[in-house]
């Protein structure tokens, strides 16, 4: 177990974007928390410090706690191999899906209690028996009996979950259940629909993941320089006209270079196409599948061109399932009359500089006329909210929390998981009328600024915090 520095940033910078209210308020919540906590820190365990949701929201957020002056930390669960294979399994199962197929029992318990054993003399060293700690995800949750042994306060947050529980979802929290009732003071979920039912409401926070701003995946950027990108990447035709350059989270400079790998026939669009985009990894879920099927039958997508992104499958070595996912998705667009071939681009974004990657969906979010997220599951679509903070106008399957994102028909529009057609249909009607997509797009951005900003979490987590830290609900 390691910890990893996250320098200060005072909340004071997202006055043009919250508010000064909004911000006088973060600042008086965080005189207080830090005033209840006494003294104490507050601490977050995950495992791994780049990659992940996790682990891109973690340092936004301890970055306000410490322009707050709350002392909060950021420590790491080291595992192996075998422990991640497992880790991956019940983040499946969570999900409701049967991932690898594996056992959940005995033996499994015993390999989250050895991996944290070997972590435990780092934490006995690093934990200071006054802290409140924070668990991220199924990884540490072998930690609560520690913690609480030792009378920590033990907060357990969940980043997953779906609708609708089913045997796989039941097998995770039998295996899970005793590792963290005994021991956690307070769950924090997604969606209230997403905890077990073992775990009792008055101990449940509900906290919606928040957007960073001023990340390389939301900064603002002008529109010459969102064409530029895309046109150095080979996505949309013609000379990239102003300098890639970025700054980079540590304040050095960055700059977009490299190609994508696209599969097209003939030209690329022109930066005046309207693009219609869905940036996912290459997952099922995703149904990269359906987004082709219902822009390739749509009459009013004939004049736009369909941008199916994902990750460079070559990057991310564990994902098998993601070239096959691509691979069947090519397979799907060249069954296509070429025509209809014509009007779409399969792009594989590069991975190796992953703030350039953040650049690169930047870019193709903002330059987008529509904007998809198709999935058949989702926990919470951070895609969705992404588009919509940059004014985009989002088509979104009515799953998971995508029916927390969207109002259907006034921040976006929400169509069946299952309806290829109507997916289609939505497409071509916001294709047809920019003015009410200009509206819905504006409405998205308002929309996530009252909601999704990392001021919107905070609060809740100091409510949280002071639940748990004070006992309330126990
Ligand atoms: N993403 C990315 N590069 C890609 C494809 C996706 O950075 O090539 C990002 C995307 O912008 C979003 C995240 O991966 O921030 C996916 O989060 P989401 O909640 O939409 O789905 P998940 O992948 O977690 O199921």
């Amino acid at each position: 177990m390691f910890e990893v520095l996250v320098p200060a940033r005072s909340p004071e910078i997202l006055t043009p974007i919250v508010g000064s209210d909004r911000v006088a308020h973060l600042v008086d919540v965080g005189r207080a928390t830090m005033s209840n906590l006494g003294g104490r820190r507050i601490v977050s365990v995950n495992s791994t410090a780049t990659g992940g949701g996790v682990a891109e929201m973690l340092p936004v957020l301890l970055a306000y706690v410490g322009g707050v002056d709350v002392d909060g930390r950021w420590f790491v669960l080291e595992g192996d191999p075998e422990f991640f294979t497992l880790t991956k399994r019940l983040h499946h199962r969570i999900h409701g899906e049967p991932g690898d197929g594996g056992p959940l029992g005995e033996p499994e318990r015993e390999l989250m209690q050895r991996t944290f054993a070997r972590n435990e003399p780092d934490a006995a060293r690093l934990f200071r028996p006054s802290d409140v700690v924070l668990l991220h995800d199924p990884q540490p949750a072998p930690m609560a009996k520690w913690l609480a042994d030792r009378g920590q306060t033990v907060v357990w947050r969940c980043h997953i979950g779906v609708d609708g529980g089913n045997q796989y979802t039941q097998q995770a929290w039998d295996f899970l259940r005793p590792m963290l009732e005994p021991y956690v003071d307070r769950y924090v979920f997604t969606r209230r629909e997403y905890a077990p039912d073992w775990v009792p409401t008055e101990r449940l926070s509900v906290i919606k993941p928040s957007l960073d701003p001023f990340s390389a995946k939301n900064r603002e950027l002008s529109d010459e320089y969102c064409v530029a990108t895309l046109q150095q990447i080979g996505i949309v035709s013609g000379p990239p006209t102003v300098a890639l350059t970025f700054e980079r989270g540590d304040g050095s400079v960055g700059t977009v270079t490299g190609s994508a790998g696209i599969a097209r026939e003939g030209f690329a669009p022109s930066p005046t196409t309207p693009l219609v985009v869905q940036v996912s990894r290459w997952d099922p879920l995703k149904d990269m599948a359906g987004v082709l099927s219902a822009f390739a039958n749509e009459p009013g997508c004939a004049d736009a061109h369909l941008v199916l992104a994902g990750p460079d499958v070559a990057s991310v070595a564990d994902d098998p399932e993601g070239l096959d996912v691509l691979n069947s998705v090519i397979a799907q667009w060249r069954e296509l009359d070429e025509h209809v071939r014509a009007r779409i681009s399969i792009v594989c974004l590069p991975m190796d500089d992953p703030e350039a990657n953040a650049i690169m969906v930047n870019a193709l979010q903002r330059h987008a006329a529509v904007v998809v997220q198709k999935s058949l599951k989702e926990g919470f679509g951070l895609t969705v909210t992404e588009a919509m903070l940059k004014g985009r106008p989002v088509v979104a399957a009515a799953v998971g929390g995508i029916v927390d994102q969207i109002r259907d028909g006034v921040d976006g529009v929400l169509v069946s998981s299952t309806d290829v057609a109507q997916t289609g249909r939505a497409i071509g009607e916001l294709l047809a009328d920019p003015e009410r997509a200009n509206r819905i797009g504006e409405a998205a951005r308002r929309s996530v600024v009252a909601q999704f900003m990392p001021d919107t979490s905070l609060l809740l987590w100091a409510e949280s915090i002071n639940h748990a830290g004070t006992g309330n609900g126990q």
